[in-house]
Formats: structure tokens, C-alpha cells, sequence
């Protein structure tokens, strides 16, 4: 057994047990690849010109070990500069089976003998070859201290994830891969570097080594200014390179949800990320240049499956026909995109069911029709905007696939395409669109998260209420049958670095508690806290409006994130969005209440006649006059605190931190 592993003089500490004692000693790491070949490195350099350039000694460490353990070698690597200790009792528990596995073939003493003396003489091949190594490593860190391209800003750095690239083995998803069967997925799609971003010379610090594994090569710098690389690492169901297509792409996230809508149940797919990182390019279709394409889009896709899966004998038989809706949610409004942005109003029940009330659903017979409405749509959905990112950053847009049976809801497939995730620092900008716009992305992400959380977890309260986003999702992710699935899309670049991992932590922590139960358990210190608030909570839950008491939940669960200034601010933002509503609610009511001005038009025209009643005259107009002034008192008066509450936002707004909130 494999027991430590000395990183100074390249060796590790064995153990093993003989006649009933544990005896152990020291080896170095070359004599166990010689006895051991098939865990040894290949050869770290060549004499190509094409080789990357030296490593540094930890990196030759770090390969070595990394081709030790194969399997595991994202974490290996990775963690070797955060110190996770952790990981490297998975790499060495790796490194042990392998060991131990080789230990177990039965040997002839013979053949030991022979190994043996084999394994001297390997061991001098080994003492040679190494020198010549160091020769060549010198010759080449030479050449290339006179052929450096400084022009590439980041050279050092881009040197430094080359070396890192060239100690992994690649193991990318193909299509024989399995399509697991998953309640929530959560995955990654990396886009490759753009032309702005080549043309700046950004360096692509992402890799994705396997099928459900990313790394971010984040430069740092130390304080005496040599730079290094903190290499973090994320594992999700699935990651996709910058080679993937939609259609693979596709394969693996939305496509295993088809099914799950004629199952009666109800499937979500979200596009999640920074604006850029290929959210539209992923859901929509490749928008880029003239010829639009939204065939390829997973919208397109998953409405082409469904028109297959409607001709199978089993839901042929069922009768179903399919509709579509298409929608923008923005600063919490909804707009209906099949129906020149009509701003629609969000209604619920007394059986807590949510109504968009007149959002258009329009049949559709074929892939075609689909893709025309997408084009209506998306035409929509950016007129009127000098940039269609600029416009997408600030509004989600939900495109649903809806399978009815008699006029009644069988299924249906919500497909998102959300809001750029960066607008998180907005909320002290000076600009109050700007601020509510990045308050009601900020919030609706956060609940979207707990949505989904909750999902995976059954639990009996989900936040639903803290965003319009969610209210309108809210039947998606009740229920036995419902599924999701999360593409948190990245850029590549390292000037989206920051972003990036902000992307990728959140993404993480969707289903980081689906994943491991009992880690969150042990680690879980805010969810058991947040359980007695919740508790606590109930007494004041009548008290408040349904909306800010999901908002406080919201918070609670994030307090790493929202400090108690953002919520406050949150508060206000929701209490100003709902008086809104209420306000232009009642004006609505009192200008077309078109019977008001029928009275007195009416008795007006009694005043006409020659011996009208006096008497009646005054008494019915004055009956009209307080009626009118009772009305108007009380709209007027909403209309202040309106006022105080658009200050009440001004003042809370005022009160964050800069720094805070983080972006999410
Ligand atoms: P977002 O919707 O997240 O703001 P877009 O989908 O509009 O980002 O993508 C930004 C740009 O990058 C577009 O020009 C798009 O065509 C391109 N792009 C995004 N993802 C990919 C990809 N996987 N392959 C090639 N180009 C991509
Ligand atoms: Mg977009």
C-alpha cells in the first residue's frame, strides 16, 4: 500500500504486511514506474520544436502523478495548488488499486529474480535517459527565452496552460456515450474564442479533459510578482468543449425531457450565463452573421421530437395536439412575443395555480410552423433594439412546447433562454431602469436556483413567489414527473475569467445538493439554519404579502451573498414593483370607468329642459362630485406612497456596498 507521497525527493512510502507485522519503506518514484510500467509517465518532452517548454520541477511532479492516476487526473492536477487534501487521497487511493492489483498477479520466484535484475538495469536506462532529458529541457528553455512571442500579453500564463494540456489525457463525450436518466442535470457548454476575443489575443483558460469535467486556469499573481496558475476544477453530468454541436449538445440535455412531456409530466430546459457565452446560440439557433439559422436551436429540436414522438403507436393513440407560446420576461413584466409584445398579466388562483392571462398559445402541426413562430418571435423580441445582446442581457425568454388532450394540459416543455448572469453589480448604478433591471435578474436567478433545489429535494415550500421568473414556472417544478436540466454556458476567455467561475459555482451549487446528500449535511450549516428561520418565519407569514415573504426565505438561503443592505433593497424593489401594479390597476379602473362621465352627461342634459328639479340637480352632482372624490383620494393617496417607496428604492440603493452584491 502507497501510504504518503514525498513531494520532495520524488518518492512515495510503502507499506505492507509480512508474516503478520507492517514493515514499510521508502521508494522513489522512478524504480515504481520501472517496476511498474504501465503507470509511468511517457516521455515528458521531445525534441520537436512543437513541445511545449520546460515545466517546472512541480509540474514534472504533477505529470507524473497525473499519468499515475489516469483516471482521476483532473483532480490531481488541479488541486495540487489550493492544497485540497482530499483529492489527493483519491488520487492515492487510485494509485493503491493499481498497486495493488499488480501486487496480486502471481509470481514465480523465477521470474521475480529475473524482474529484478531487469529492474536494476531499467533503473540505470531510466538515470540516463534523465540526464539527457535535463540537457535537452536546458537547451530548450534557452532557445526559448529568445523566441518568446511577447507580443501575446499573456504569454508566461499561456505557457503555463500549455504545459498543464500537455499532462492530460483527453477523454472527451462522444456519442457512445450513456444518456443518463437524470431528474435534474446540470452540465456546461464551453464556446470557442470569438474573433473580438482572438483579435485581442485573449488566452482560452478553460479545458475540458472528460465528459463531465471543467477546469479553469485562473492566472494569479504572488507578492513578489511571479505569476501562477490556480487551477479550480468542476464536475457536473456533463461538459461540453468548444467542438461541440447543438445537436450533441442537444442529445444529452433537452432530447431525454421529450419524453417526460408525454409522460404527462412537465420538463424545464435553462440556458444559463454570461452574456456572450452562447446562451441564444445554444436554445435559439446560430444567430451570428446574415443567415440566421434557428433549425439547429434546441427550441427547433426538441419540437422536431416531439412531432416524432407523436406518431409512435403508444401517444399516436392518445390524440394530442401541440401548441407553443413564446414570451420575454423583463424587470418582472411579461411580454408576448406571439403577439407584438402585449404586456400580460401574472395571476394567481385561490388553488395556487398561475395564469399569464392572454398569453397566446398557437397550434402547431409541424417542425415548420415552429420555426416560423421562433422567427416571429425573435423578431419581436430585438425590434426596435440597436443590439439584440444588449437587449436578451436584461429579459429571459421562455419558448414552451405544450401537449393538450381535449383541450386539457397533458405536458409541457419550457424551454429558457435567461437573462445574462453579470448584471449583478447594476444595482447601485444611478439609473433607476438600470437598477431594477439588475435587482430583478439578480433575484430571479437566486429563486430560480431554490426552485430547482427544492425540486430535487421535494421540499414542501419552494420561494417560487421572489420572481416573476419563477411564479410562471411554478407548475414545472411541483410534482412526481417533472424534470430539469441546466446548460450553464461559458466563454473561454480569460478576460471572462471572473465571470466564468462565477457561472460555473452557481451551477454547482443547483445540484450540488441533488448530488450528496450526506455531504450537505455535514458541511450544510445554512440550510440547517435556515430551516429554524423558516420556522420562525410562520407567525409573520399571514401578516406579509406572499411575494416579500418568499423574498426573505430567498435571502435567508443566500445570506452569502445578500448582505442585509441587498435585501433591504430587494424589499423595496418588490414592494415599489407590486404598488406599480396596484396603481396602474386602479388609474386603469378610474379612466375607463366610462359610466362616470354617462351621469353626468346624463344630468346635464336634465338641466336642458325648462322646469327641471333643481333640487334633484344638486343633491345627484353632489352624490357624484363625493363619490369621484372618495376614489380619487384613495388612488392619489396610493399614488404617494408610491412616491415614498420609488425614494424608499433610491435610499436602499444607496446603502449597498459596491462590492456586493457579487455577481451572481
Ligand atoms: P448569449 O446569448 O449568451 O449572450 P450568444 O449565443 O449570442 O450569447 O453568443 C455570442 C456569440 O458567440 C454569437 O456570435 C454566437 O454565434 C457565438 N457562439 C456562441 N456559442 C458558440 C458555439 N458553441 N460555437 C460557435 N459560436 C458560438
Ligand atoms: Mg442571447
Amino acid at each position: 500500500m502507497v501510504t504518503s507521497l514525498n513531494e520532495d525527493n520524488e518518492s512515495v512510502t510503502v507499506e505492507w504486511i509480512e508474516n503478520g507485522d507492517t514493515k514499510g519503506k521508502e521508494i522513489d518514484l522512478e524504480s515504481i514506474f520501472a517496476l511498474n510500467p504501465d503507470v509511468a509517465p511517457d516521455e515528458e518532452i521531445s525534441p520537436s520544436p512543437e513541445t511545449p517548454p520546460p515545466p517546472t520541477p512541480a509540474c514534472v511532479k504533477i505529470n507524473k502523478i497525473a499519468k499515475v492516476s489516469v483516471g482521476v487526473l483532473p483532480y490531481v492536477t488541479t488541486n495540487l495548488g489550493t492544497g485540497g487534501v482530499g483529492h489527493w487521497e483519491q488520487v492515492f487511493g487510485l494509485f493503491n488499486l493499481i498497486l495493488l492489483i499488480r501486487a496480486r498477479v502471481p509470481v514465480k520466484h523465477s521470474d521475480l529474480l529475473r524482474r529484478k535484475s531487469n529492474c536494476v538495469k531499467e533503473v540505470e536506462k531510466l538515470q540516463e535517459k534523465r540526464e539527457r532529458r535535463r540537457l535537452q529541457q536546458q537547451e530548450l528553455r534557452e532557445k526559448r527565452a529568445q523566441e518568446v512571442d511577447t507580443t501575446i500579453p499573456n504569454y508566461e500564463i499561456m505557457y503555463m496552460i500549455r504545459d498543464f494540456r500537455a499532462s492530460l489525457d483527453y477523454r472527451p463525450l462522444t456519442t457512445a456515450d450513456l444518456i443518463e436518466e437524470h431528474r435534474i442535470c446540470v452540465c456546461v457548454r464551453k464556446r470557442p474564442l470569438n474573433k473580438k476575443e482572438l483579435s485581442m489575443k485573449d488566452l482560452d483558460v478553460i479545458t475540458i479533459p472528460s465528459k463531465d469535467v471543467v477546469m479553469v486556469h485562473e492566472p494569479k499573481q504572488k507578492v513578489d510578482l511571479t505569476r501562477y496558475l490556480e487551477n479550480q476544477t468542476f464536475r457536473f453530468d456533463y461538459a461540453f468543449d468548444d467542438s461541440t454541436t447543438n445537436e450533441m449538445v442537444y442529445r444529452f440535455t433537452a432530447r431525454p425531457l421529450v419524453e417526460t412531456i408525454f409522460e404527462r409530466g412537465m420538463a424545464t430546459c435553462f440556458a444559463y450565463g454570461q452574456t456572450g457565452s452562447g446562451k441564444t446560440h445554444t436554445m435559439g439557433g446560430d444567430f451570428s452573421g446574415k443567415n440566421q439559422d434557428c433549425s439547429k436551436g434546441i427550441y427547433a429540436l426538441a419540437a422536431r421530437d416531439v412531432f416524432l414522438m407523436l406518431k409512435k403507436p403508444n401517444y399516436k393513440k392518445l390524440d394530442l395536439q401541440v401548441y407553443a407560446t413564446f414570451f420575454e420576461i423583463y424587470s418582472g413584466k411579461v411580454f408576448d412575443l406571439l403577439n407584438r409584445k402585449a404586456k400580460l398579466r401574472v395571476l394567481e388562483d385561490g388553488k395556487q395555480q398561475v395564469q399569464v392571462v392572454g398569453l397566446q398559445e398557437k397550434e402547431v402541426k409541424c417542425t415548420e410552423d415552429v420555426l416560423k413562430l421562433i422567427e416571429v418571435g425573435n423578431s419581436c423580441r430585438t425590434s426596435g433594439q440597436t443590439s439584440a445582446n444588449a437587449h436578451s442581457s436584461r429579459s429571459h425568454a421562455v419558448f414552451q412546447i405544450i401537449l393538450r388532450r381535449k383541450g386539457k394540459m397533458h405536458g409541457k416543455f419550457s424551454l429558457i433562454d435567461l437573462a445574462g448572469n453579470e448584471r449583478g453589480a447594476d444595482t447601485s448604478s444611478a439609473d433607476r431602469q438600470t437598477r431594477l433591471e439588475g435587482a430583478e435578474i439578480n433575484k430571479s436567478l437566486l429563486a430560480l436556483k431554490e426552485c430547482i433545489r427544492a425540486l430535487g429535494r421535494n421540499k414542501p415550500h419552494t420561494p417560487f413567489r421572489a420572481s416573476k421568473l419563477t411564479q410562471v414556472l411554478r407548475d414545472s417544478f411541483i410534482g412526481e414527473n417533472s424534470r430539469t436540466c441546466m446548460i450553464a454556458t461559458i466563454s473561454p476567455g480569460m478576460t471572462s475569467c471572473e465571470n466564468t467561475l462565477n457561472t460555473l459555482r452557481y451551477a454547482n451549487r443547483v445540484k450540488e445538493l441533488t448530488v450528496d446528500p450526506n455531504q450537505v449535511m455535514e458541511g450544510g450549516r445554512p440550510n440547517i439554519h435556515t430551516v429554524n428561520q423558516l420556522d420562525l418565519l410562520d407567525e409573520e407569514w399571514l401578516s406579509m404579502s406572499p411575494q416579500r415573504d418568499d423574498l426573505k426565505l430567498l435571502c435567508e438561503q443566500n445570506e452569502e451573498e445578500v448582505s442585509p443592505q441587498l435585501f433591504t433593497f430587494h424589499e423595496a424593489v418588490s414592494q415599489l414593483v407590486e404598488m406599480e401594479e396596484q396603481v396602474l390597476e386602479d388609474h386603469r379602473a378610474v379612466f375607463q370607468s366610462i359610466r362616470w362621465l354617462e351621469d353626468e352627461k346624463v344630468l346635464l342634459e336634465m338641466t336642458e329642459e325648462v322646469d327641471y328639479d333643481v333640487e334633484s340637480y344638486a343633491t345627484q352632482l353632489e352624490q357624484i362630485l363625493d363619490q369621484k372624490i372618495e376614489i380619487l383620494t384613495e388612488l392619489r393617496d396610493k399614488v404617494k406612497s408610491f412616491r415614498s417607496a420609488l425614494q424608499e428604492e433610491e435610499q436602499a440603493s444607496k446603502q449597498i456596498n459596491p462590492k456586493r452584491p457579487r455577481a451572481l
